[in-house]
């Protein structure tokens, strides 16, 4: 044993000179003399990136970075701060797409999560995957694929955590069915911030699994999350329908969240809208969709209209094959059923678009974008992202109000994202907080700063949220955003006395993402 003992001792003692050197805030001596200091990082590289994010607006910086290679390191981490008499805060990072440094941690520890990198487990026969909180979604699709089988819910883009988009909520054009991500999970492993390994479901540890969904990080840290699976298409038929009218515009947005599924048959699987502004119709990451020929025509259906239209976005899964035969859907019964369908819009005529696109490159559609921006220089730029819930007896006003009152749309540099969504398919025990109504709009804001805007653009989120509390709508942030414990008490409403309970129950300490400013953190 004594040949074991002189490496340990000489490790920790360069460790330690490491850290007296390099670390600015002093960390307790347990943690530091703890085994799992050798997961801790304190050189500049690794600070800086904790002490950023995709919105390029709020630095905080972390006094270490923590690699953990099992939820065993991350339990034993918790647990040091927890027990400690200097106890100091823990932020788990998954993909740092936040935007106003939700997964950052001043003076504290940034977990980076992608270091566990947990493996991806599919049961075909239960219909589900199995993978680790720091697993992005496209690993996991990428991985369900090779069996033909899906999650059902989504976000437009692919490349976040499970953890992140499980702590807010996880919506795209197929909420309306399926509801958001967090409607879709199973199980989860959690780590709470007293270090305690928990699994929680719909029926173990009920308080914990509903908080944790929608929880913005507060009570635990996911480290693995099991979620629900469908057979997966092999293709889609992506429409994107364009209105001058904006009022028109919704109306059908609702009529095709409100059409059922016949039998086993086709049925309508996403449904999305945006507007279109003239002068960004080229720069627009979200999808390289139209040909030279049809932007040309949109462009000029855009000037007549003031610069700007609105785009309703359908699909369609279709051919679910895979060699299997099952629910083989027939083509030209579908291509009829949506002609018929089109029959019932107002779109502007003649001008109905469609792709036939594979499921991969259709769920996918914004990685593209991604990779053009980055190659312009245009992605690593401050984002600052409004993204609210708005219900439909609110979405007239705010169009008046916001879309073509406040903003000037017709100068945005961004994408302006506008569809409906259902309450139903929201369990009212996740803390995410959504407004008071069966339908409502998620309305995405996601206006990049790219010349020296950023105070501008600021202003303006100011005197949206300002004109949203004056007007009295029924609305809530989602991704939120609040300095003061005032504004998350109004955000979370009904449901703030419960998300506070939890916390003392879970998170007595206030150790956990200390980003959200939602809870003060108590030595
Ligand atoms: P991070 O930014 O790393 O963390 C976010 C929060 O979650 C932090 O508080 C962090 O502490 C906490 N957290 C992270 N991992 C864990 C974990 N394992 N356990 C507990 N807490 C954890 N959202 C949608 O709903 N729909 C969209 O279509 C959508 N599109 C997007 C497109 C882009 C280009 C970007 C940048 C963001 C988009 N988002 C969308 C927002 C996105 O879902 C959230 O910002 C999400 O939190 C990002 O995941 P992340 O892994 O980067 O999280």
């Amino acid at each position: 044993m004594p040949s074991f003992r002189k490496p340990t001792s000489l490790l920790l003692t360069t460790t330690l000179m490491l850290i007296l050197i390099q670390s600015p805030n002093s960390l307790p001596t347990t943690l530091l003399t703890h085994p799992i200091s050798t997961h801790l990082r304190f050189d500049s590289l690794s600070l800086s990136a904790a002490s950023s994010d995709f919105g390029g607006i709020v630095h905080s910086h972390p006094s270490a970075v923590f690699l953990p290679s099992s939820p065993s390191d991350i339990a034993s981490l918790l647990r040091l701060s927890y027990f400690s008499p200097h106890s100091f805060t823990i932020s788990a990072r998954g993909l740092g797409h936040s935007t106003r440094g939700q997964a950052q941690a001043s003076a504290g520890i940034v977990i980076n999560m992608p270091s566990l990198n947990n493996s991806i487990t599919v049961s075909t026969d239960g219909m589900f995957v199995d993978a680790g909180g720091e697993r992005t979604w496209i690993d996991v699709l990428r991985e369900t694929l090779r069996y033909a089988l899906t999650p059902k819910s989504w976000t437009d883009y692919l490349y976040l955590s499970l953890g992140g988009t499980l702590s807010n909520g996880g919506i795209s054009g197929q909420a309306f069915l399926h509801g958001p991500q967090i409607s879709n999970v199973h199980e989860l492993d959690i780590v709470t911030g007293k270090g305690e390994m928990v699994s929680c479901s719909e029926s173990v540890n009920p308080d914990l699994f509903f908080s944790v969904l929608g929880g913005l990080g507060q009570f635990g840290i996911i480290t693995r999350a099991r979620i629900a699976l469908e057979n997966a298409p092999q293709s889609v038929r992506w429409m994107r329908l364009m209105y001058t009218d904006f009022e028109l515009f919704t109306k059908d947005q609702e009529l095709l969240i409100s059409i059922k599924a016949e039998g086993e048959g086709w049925r309508l699987n996403y449904v999305e809208g945006s507007l279109l502004m003239e002068h960004s119709l080229k720069s627009n990451w979200r999808s390289p969709f139209f040909s030279e020929k049809d932007l040309k025509r949109i462009k000029k259906l855009a000037s007549g209209n003031e610069g700007v239209i609105y785009c309703l976005e359908a699909s369609f899964y279709y051919d679910y094959d895979h060699g299997r035969n099952i629910n083989r859907a027939d083509k030209t019964q579908m291509d009829q059923d949506i002609e018929e369908l089109l029959g019932k819009l107002s779109f502007v005529s003649g001008f109905a678009f469609r792709n036939d696109v594979t499921y991969m490159s259709f769920l996918n559609r914004v990685h593209d974008g991604e990779l053009k921006l980055r190659a312009m220089g245009l992605w690593d730029v401050p984002h600052p992202w409004l993204n609210l819930l708005v219900s439909k007896s609110n979405i007239m006003d705010f169009h008046i109000g916001v879309l073509k009152g406040i903003m000037n749309t017709t100068k945005s540099m961004g994408p302006i994202l506008v569809y409906p969504t259902k309450r139903s398919k929201w369990d009212e025990r996740m803390s995410t907080a959504i407004p008071d109504e069966e339908v409502f709009y998620s309305i995405g804001i996601l206006l990049s700063s790219e010349m020296n805007d950023l105070e501008h653009l600021e202003n303006q989120n100011a005197e949206i949220l300002k004109f949203c509390d004056q007007q009295g709508m029924n609305y809530k942030q989602y991704l939120p955003h609040y300095t003061s414990m005032e504004d998350w008490k109004k955000h979370f409403g009904k449901k703030w006395e419960r998300f506070a309970e939890m916390k003392s129950r879970y998170d007595p300490k206030g150790i956990l993402s200390p980003g959200q400013n939602i809870f003060a953190h108590s030595v």
